[in-house]
């Protein structure tokens, strides 16, 4: 097996050097140590993709390619690696930056709020709130005592509502900026 592990390692050395940069690997060859407890560990760390490589494996010049981040398992012919590595995670990148956008929308509100509504949601389940700030310290200052919420940026146009906010989260005076509001943990 480990002599399979470094087959499989010199081969995506070679692909890696081709296009640098995109793939690191490593074998953990540690003895006495359940499979399970290796995936455990690694999937701790935070790595994205890992080959699972086993006798029966080997016997079908195979090994199991296990995502991170859905778990998904495909199994892969020994001898095509590389390439397949590299779009596998080029593909969890993708997937992931989709799903972080999609739950960052989920917890955004870009819709007028009353004030009163606002304080509600953040002294519940709390929220990215997009809306107008009359560019006044003393309001935010008002607002973040009333609810803990401070403004965490001031969008750049691609990240701006479609609708832009014309007063005041607060005071209902006239909006400089959108501002997005959130409480800090
Ligand atoms: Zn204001």
């Amino acid at each position: 097996v480990l002599e399979a592990a470094d087959r499989v390692t010199q081969r995506l050395a070679d692909w890696e050097r081709r296009d640098p940069g995109r793939l690191r690997v490593h074998v953990d060859a540690r003895d006495g140590m359940k499979p399970g407890a290796k995936y455990y560990e690694w999937e701790l760390r935070g790595v994205p993709l890992r080959m699972e490589l086993g006798p029966r494996d080997l016997a079908s010049n195979q090994g199991m390619l296990v995502r991170r981040d859905n778990r998904e398992k495909r199994p892969v012919s020994l001898d095509a690696l590389g390439e397949d590595v590299a779009d596998l995670l080029m593909r969890i990148q993708e997937d992931m930056l989709i799903a972080a956008r999609e739950r960052r929308e989920q917890h955004s509100v870009r819709h007028a709020i009353s004030y009163d509504d606002f304080r509600a949601l953040m002294d519940g389940e709390g929220a990215f709130v997009y809306a107008g700030w009359c560019g006044d310290g003393a309001c935010e200052a008002q607002i973040k005592e009333d609810t803990k919420a401070t403004i965490r940026v001031l969008p750049d146009e691609e990240f701006r509502s479609a609708e832009t906010p014309t007063k005041c989260l607060r005071c209902g005076r006239a909006a400089v900026s959108e501002a997005v509001w959130a409480k800090a943990y």
